[in-house]
């Protein structure tokens, strides 16, 4: 199954084409991502406006340079994806509607893709991820432990109360004077610093369940930032450092939790953006080890938003025979929500 796949759902442009084998392996053919975060920096976050003209401006040249490095033509494709929901309503329906005119331009079959699916499926272009996996889906606007048990077929054990962990990474950022993209800052600020100089809170150390809770953390950030006067290059270093080990060891402690409750996955795999993050994937290395399970994560670029994880998941659906009839597919209007799975109801996205 040859694939392109849109992303436009916060900011980034994404396109890519990846060939899903009949075996189920994968070929990226190729990667384009075009960044917004100058576009935004001024304004210390993401503005939906600016974001959807952006995603205007750069599409079509962001798709044709992601065609063209594949070496493939528009009429040998088996489908073009997009992601539908959730994010940015006016990015998505960027994304959305070009994916529409070329479906009808070329012949082309629409697959509309759950970008949380998109991350979801994400490690299984480049690792060896068998179903059934425990997923840490830990990303800007989401944090989650999801039970993946096939394409289509997702039950979630645990989810944030509060904020998502990308978004804390980003606001100690933006707290530490950092700047965007808050995550990396951090995380290359932490080098050389102490964590254990600040003491950050562990959040729902005596709570059953599996869910997450990372405002507290970022109160204690704030007050922890707010008193140091004339913060050196050093105790910078100990602030993020320091958060950082709390927000992995938040991750680690309600992710083992989760195992406990499907012990024979024995595979936990991690995506979404704060996934790249190495600190987070050492404490879960160790946790991992401990409880002899494998850990899967991909490779960065495969974290953070792209295209490929859209296009992959689009064919894997195809593949499963879940994607969308087309006409249902061309009559399909963005969503800025779009739960992947709800708990107890046993309502899977796109399973029946
Ligand atoms: P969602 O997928 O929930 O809709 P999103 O698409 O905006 O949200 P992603 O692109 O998956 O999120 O991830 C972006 C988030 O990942 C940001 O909050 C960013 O700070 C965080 N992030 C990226 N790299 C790192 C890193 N190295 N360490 C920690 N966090 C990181
Ligand atoms: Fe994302």
């Amino acid at each position: 199954i040859l694939a392109l796949g849109l992303e436009t759902s916060c900011d980034d442009t994404a396109a890519a084409v990846v060939l899903r084998r009949g075996d189920g392996s994968c070929r990226i053919l190729s990667n384009e991502v075009w960044t917004q975060h100058d576009d935004h920096a001024a304004f210390g976050g993401v503005v939906p406006e600016i974001a959807a003209r952006s995603h205007v401006e750069r599409l079509d040249a962001t798709i044709e340079k992601a065609v063209v490095k594949a070496g493939v033509d528009y009429a040998d494709l088996d489908l073009v994806a997009a992601t539908a929901g959730p994010g940015l309503v006016g990015g998505v329906m960027v994304g959305l509607t070009t994916a529409k005119a070329i479906a009808l331009a070329h012949g082309v079959r629409l697959v509309p893709v759950n970008h949380l699916e998109g991350h979801a499926l994400s490690a299984r272009m480049t690792e060896d991820a068998p179903f059934p996996y425990l997923l840490l889906l830990i990303s800007g606007g989401h944090t989650q432990l999801i039970r993946v048990s096939g394409v289509g077929k997702y039950d979630r054990l645990g989810t944030t109360i509060d904020d998502a962990a990308g978004e804390c990474f980003d606001k100690t950022a933006k707290l530490l004077g950092l700047g965007a993209p808050g995550g990396p800052k951090v995380e290359s600020a932490a080098v050389g610093g102490r964590t254990d100089r600040f003491a950050l809170p562990r959040p729902l150390l005596k709570h059953a369940g599996c869910d997450f809770s990372f405002s507290g953390m970022k109160t204690a950030v704030r007050e922890a930032a707010q008193s140091l006067e004339d913060p050196t290059p050093q105790d910078i270093a100990d602030l993020a450092a320091s958060f950082q080990e709390a927000a992995a060891r938040h991750l680690a402690h309600r992710t083992e939790r989760a195992m406990d409750l499907m012990p024979e996955a024995k595979r936990l795999v991690v995506a979404g953006g704060v996934a790249a993050n190495c600190a987070i994937k050492k404490m879960l290395q160790q946790l991992c080890a401990a409880k002899s399970w494998a850990l899967i994560a991909p490779p960065p670029k495969y974290c953070t938003d792209n295209g490929a994880m859209i296009a992959w998941a689009g064919a894997e659906r195809l593949a499963a025979g879940l994607a969308m009839e087309p006409e249902e597919a061309l009559g399909l209007a963005p969503r800025a929500r779009w739960p992947l799975a709800d708990p107890g109801e046993g309502k899977r996205f796109g399973s029946g």
